[in-house]
């Protein structure tokens, strides 16, 4: 069902933004790819995308700390695919450490990657959704949006960001066909999660398997972790037209962390 349009999803070479890029390609998207990465996995997964769309695939290693970057990205999906239909903020990245002992640096990153990206995205992508009366702009948020865990401030500072600027941007395009919304996981199982397991056992002075069941499931009542396809097939849903009264909503996924 989405054949003729382009999906933008950052932070896609990897984890739940490899999934939402399979998910759009799977439905006929045009879909760029970004992120970091091995060049030869990547040129294999952008064979993949195109493979399975049937349309254009394109990467693009725009780093998200940089607003030109994102601005040229947006640019280079209108003039090669067409159209940018759909825009996913995804990337981003994780440092866990007691405010005292945090990197500056490492908070700056993180506020550029996991929030200030979006705003960029955004900006670059609306012009050009409103222009063609509909749009979907999809940000993974967290969580950690909607309440807060120690040692992860820069985190939980960037992520109720998100949600803020998704109700925001939610009101400016509410007559224009675009539909603004943010998903916001548990923990999936991720090479993100992955890498902050050492840190968390610093930190806390755990051992691994305390952190994967005393710290990360202990939040989520479920006991499992959340899946990228689980994530995915409700980025999909909200590209559906049944969806386009769902604005500026944050939509948690979490195995019910957030009901407790
Ligand atoms: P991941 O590490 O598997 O993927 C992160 C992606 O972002 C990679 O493609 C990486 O190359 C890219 N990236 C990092 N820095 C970048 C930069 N400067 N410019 C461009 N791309 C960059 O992580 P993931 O777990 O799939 O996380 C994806 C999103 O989901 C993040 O925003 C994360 O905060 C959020 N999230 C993850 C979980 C989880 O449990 N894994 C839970 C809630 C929210």
């Amino acid at each position: 069902f989405l054949k003729g349009k382009t999906a933008i999803v950052t932070g896609s070479t990897s984890g739940i933004g490899l999934a939402y890029a399979r998910a759009f390609a799977a439905e006929g998207a045009a879909v760029v790819l970004n992120g970091f990465g091995d060049a030869e996995q990547i040129e294999r997964l952008r064979a993949e995308l195109a493979a399975t769309s049937g349309a254009a695939a394109l990467y693009d290693a725009a780093d998200m700390t940089r607003p030109d970057d994102i601005a040229a990205l947006v640019d280079r999906a209108v003039r090669e695919t067409g159209s940018v239909d759909i825009a996913v903020n995804n990337a981003g990245i994780q440092h866990v450490a007691p405010i005292e002992d945090f990197p500056p640096d490492r908070m700056e990153a993180i506020i550029r990657i996991n929030l200030l990206s979006a705003w960029y995205v955004a900006r670059a992508a609306v012009p050009h959704m409103k222009a063609a009366g509909w749009g979907r702009i999809i940000t993974t948020a967290s969580a950690h949006s909607l309440v807060a865990s120690p040692n992860k401030s820069a985190y939980v500072m960037a992520k109720h960001g998100i949600a803020g600027l998704t109700k925001t941007l939610a009101l400016e395009t509410a007559q224009h066909g675009v539909t603004v919304n943010c998903i916001s996981p548990g923990y999936v199982w991720t090479p993100l999660v992955e890498a902050q397991i050492p840190d968390t056992m610093t930190a806390r002075g755990l051992t691994r398997d305390q952190v994967m069941n005393d710290v990360l499931l202990a939040a989520q009542p479920t006991k499992e972790f959340v899946t990228p396809e689980q994530v995915a097939a409700l980025a999909l849903f909200l590209c559906r037209d049944e969806a386009k009264a769902i604005t500026g909503a944050n939509l948690s996924v979490d195995g019910g962390w957030t009901a407790a």
